[in-house]
């Protein structure tokens, strides 16, 4: 047959099969079926931040939007004391929030250490868009957010400068497993488009030394996306987190052929295995890592059972318990 014959014919059938054959089907004629728009977060404080992304992936928005809105609810609101307004301060009782944002062209922005400002996601955004750099950090950022329009306001709401006046009678660093004086919440989506972001914002580690950056706010520890891949996020001890550089190590597995819970098997495994090579003890380190990967499959897996984890797909908003390395005693 000619080209332009079988051209023709090629058009023919195409017609044909749009007409008859519902979208849902193109699975049985070899098309894979992807799960989205889906958006996955950390944490039962998910839940509610799902709610906000999904209104957004569910009305044909970007996977950026939705992740940048829904951490932005986790961020404002005063009773999660991990994350943004009402956040836990460090040892001198300033409140310092750490956040990152990355999208599906590997756009990428960062804040560390910003003091006074509400939605730390927001300005890493803002840093991804309108600078020429990926990172700001303390009094740089700071300015920054101010130029940009964000709103000064103290962060450190009445029942948090209790907390940490009770603290500072001890002032023992002491990070307990899964309780919450640290907490971060990483979201990771994928939209209708087929295109995957996510954002990661937390107020770090409870009384953590002044000047104290952890995982979160950096691009492949606390969050990374590879549009061609997956994406994956992180929260627990971001010192062990870094160390092994997990989010991007989470999205590398996933291109070698695992699947989204295993790469997060793999990943934990690894924190497990520095961490007994220097001697040091599992009791009081806890990581969970959280990955998505193009086909909309995801998985998670953490050190202590204890991590938890929001998913808003087709079939709704659920909250999942993630399987652990080390089980409940
Ligand atoms: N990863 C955060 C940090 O190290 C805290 C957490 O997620 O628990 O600052």
């Amino acid at each position: 047959m000619n080209s332009r014959r079988k051209f023709l014919v090629n058009i023919g059938l195409g017609t044909i099969a749009t007409a008859i054959i519902p979208q849902n089907s193109f699975a049985a004629i070899g098309k894979p079926k992807i799960n989205k728009p889906i958006v996955l977060s950390t944490w039962d404080f998910g839940l509610k931040a799902n709610e906000e992304a999904w209104k957004i992936l569910a009305a044909g928005g970007t996977s950026l939007d939705a992740v940048e809105q829904g951490v932005r609810l986790t961020e404002a609101d005063p009773s999660e004391r991990s994350v943004g307004y009402g956040g836990r301060p460090d040892r001198d009782g300033i409140v310092t929030l750490d956040a990152c944002i990355m999208d599906h062209n590997a756009n990428i922005g960062s804040v560390a250490g910003l003091q006074n400002i509400k939605h730390p996601i927001s300005v890493a955004r803002a840093v991804m868009e309108k600078t020429p750099h990926v990172m700001l950090v303390g009094e740089g950022a700071l300015q920054f957010a101010k130029e940009q329009g964000f709103p000064e306001e103290n962060l450190l709401t009445p029942a948090s400068e209790k907390e940490w006046k009770e603290w500072l009678k001890t002032a023992k660093y002491e990070p307990v497993v899964n309780i919450e004086n640290h907490d971060t919440i990483g979201m990771i989506a994928l939209d209708d488009y087929g295109n995957l972001s996510g954002a990661c914002t937390t107020s770090g580690m409870a009384y953590k030394m002044h000047g104290r950056v952890g995982d979160s706010p950096i691009i492949g520890a606390g969050l990374y996306v590879d549009n061609e891949i997956g994406a994956a996020t992180a929260t627990g001890h971001g010192e062990e987190v870094i160390r092994t550089v997990g989010s991007h190590l989470v999205v590398e597995l996933m291109r070698q052929g695992h699947s989204p819970q295993k790469a997060c098997e793999e990943a934990v495994k690894r924190i497990i295995k520095f961490t007994e090579n220097r001697g040091k003890s599992l009791d009081n380190i806890q990581v969970g890592f959280l990955a998505l990967n193009k086909k909309g499959e995801y998985g998670a897996y953490c050190i202590h059972s204890g991590f938890n984890y929001a998913k808003y797909d087709g079939r709704g908003n659920e909250l999942i318990k993630g399987q652990s390395y080390l089980k409940a005693k």
